[in-house]
């Protein structure tokens, strides 16, 4: 978890420019948007979306904005206490993101580096990083280097697992809006089932539609292999999560018997862990979640390692954060697009077609 070697993110003028603020204090709040779509996948249905909405405050006004998506809702209110908790390590010190996370780091290395507390100083480090965009006036993908704000996005806010009338109905009006990539979510109790939803989705849309699917854990490995391998000429953008997260060992064996690249990351919860996976081969493409992998120091961290291996990353969830981190990375390849946050945010992120315009609002732009 405690990370020492990392060349540092911020540009030195703009850290000079910022090191005199200072964190004064913070506010949390949970919200339960409703999900415009509500989706099922292999682990679970999902109808609201709960969040806890963070305001970083400093001591000469700017309000560093952020918030996390908490995957159970009754873990809510223990990731707000974390993330005071996060807080209180760091309240006076200046706004430097990279310190203060690896402050944080340092001080809860005996807590161990998954779950909760990572995603409490994802809370805090983003709201920072935001600071740090407000505070000298430019949306956060250009404080990072970034010159290119538009992005690649597929739709992920559908095609859960459920009848199949529903799934191609969703594909439909995705279509409708010129979003011609998209997310099937697979896992079904047996193989046919699958295949079903896959031939009943080239039967109705050819190659107008490009897919990827995601498993989110659900096989067994060598459920995996007869499954993954049964799918495997079907032109798959990438195969997502077929088994649980932690056995890199067991994905690589799978990836090298795949000529469709394997899809990991959302469970990887620190630079470390990504590196791991690179060195393993476990899969083609990454996909780090900025709230699980620690915020935006540890995702850019890791998506630096995965750039020498010459591996593309791509976003999950947060489309209105993500989308600065996309756009200031070399190897970015896709902006996961779901809607989940759209009742919440005016500044919320939202595609036009395959392709997604970063907010130019200072910092992440949330409340536009
Ligand atoms: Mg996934």
């Amino acid at each position: 978890m405690f990370e020492t070697t990392h060349a540092s993110i911020l540009p030195a003028r703009i850290s000079a420019q910022v090191s005199g603020l200072h964190l004064a204090s913070i506010r949390l709040e949970a919200a339960y948007p409703a999900l415009p779509t509500p989706l099922q996948t292999s682990s679970g249905s999902l109808e609201v979306a709960p969040l806890l909405i963070v305001q970083v405050l400093t001591a000469c006004g700017v309000i560093g904005e952020s918030y996390l998506f908490s995957p159970n809702r009754t873990l809510l209110p223990a990731l707000s206490e974390a993330t005071k908790a996060v807080f209180e390590v760091v309240r006076g010190d200046p706004c430097l993101p990279e310190n203060i996370t690896d402050k944080v780091l340092r001080h809860f290395k005996l807590f161990g580096g998954t779950g909760i507390v990572t995603m409490a100083m994802a809370a805090v480090d983003m709201a920072v990083w935001d600071v740090v965009g407000k505070a000298i006036g430019k949306p956060l993908y250009r404080v990072l280097g970034g010159t290119s704000p538009e992005l690649r996005t597929y739709e992920s806010s559908g095609l859960g697992i459920g009848d199949q009338r529903t799934i191609r109905q969703q594909a439909e009006s995705f279509l409708k809006n010129g979003n011609t990539t998209m997310k099937l979510r697979l896992g079904y109790e047996t193989l046919a089932a699958d295949m079903g939803a896959l031939d009943m989705l080239a039967d109705a849309f050819g190659s107008s539609v490009q897919l990827m699917v995601d498993y989110n854990q659900g096989l067994t490995p060598s459920e995996a292999i007869k499954r993954c391998t049964e799918i495997d000429g079907l032109g798959l953008l990438w195969i997502e999560e077929p088994i649980h997260a932690d056995l890199l060992e067991e994905t690589a064996t799978l990836q090298a018997k795949l000529k469709t690249p394997i899809q990991i990351g959302e469970n990887l919860w620190s630079p470390t862990e990504v590196d791991r996976a690179l060195r393993l081969s476990a899969s083609r493409y990454l996909m780090p979640d900025v709230g699980k992998i620690g915020g935006v120091t540890q995702w850019l961290r890791a998506a630096r390692l995965a750039d020498n291996y010459g591996v593309k990353v791509s976003s999950h969830l947060y489309p209105e954060i993500s989308s600065h981190l996309l756009a200031a990375i070399p190897n970015a390849h896709f902006l996961e697009y779901a809607d989940w946050t759209a009742n919440q945010f005016s500044g919320h992120a939202k595609p036009s077609g395959n392709s997604l315009r970063v907010s130019d609002q200072p910092g992440f732009g949330l409340y536009a």
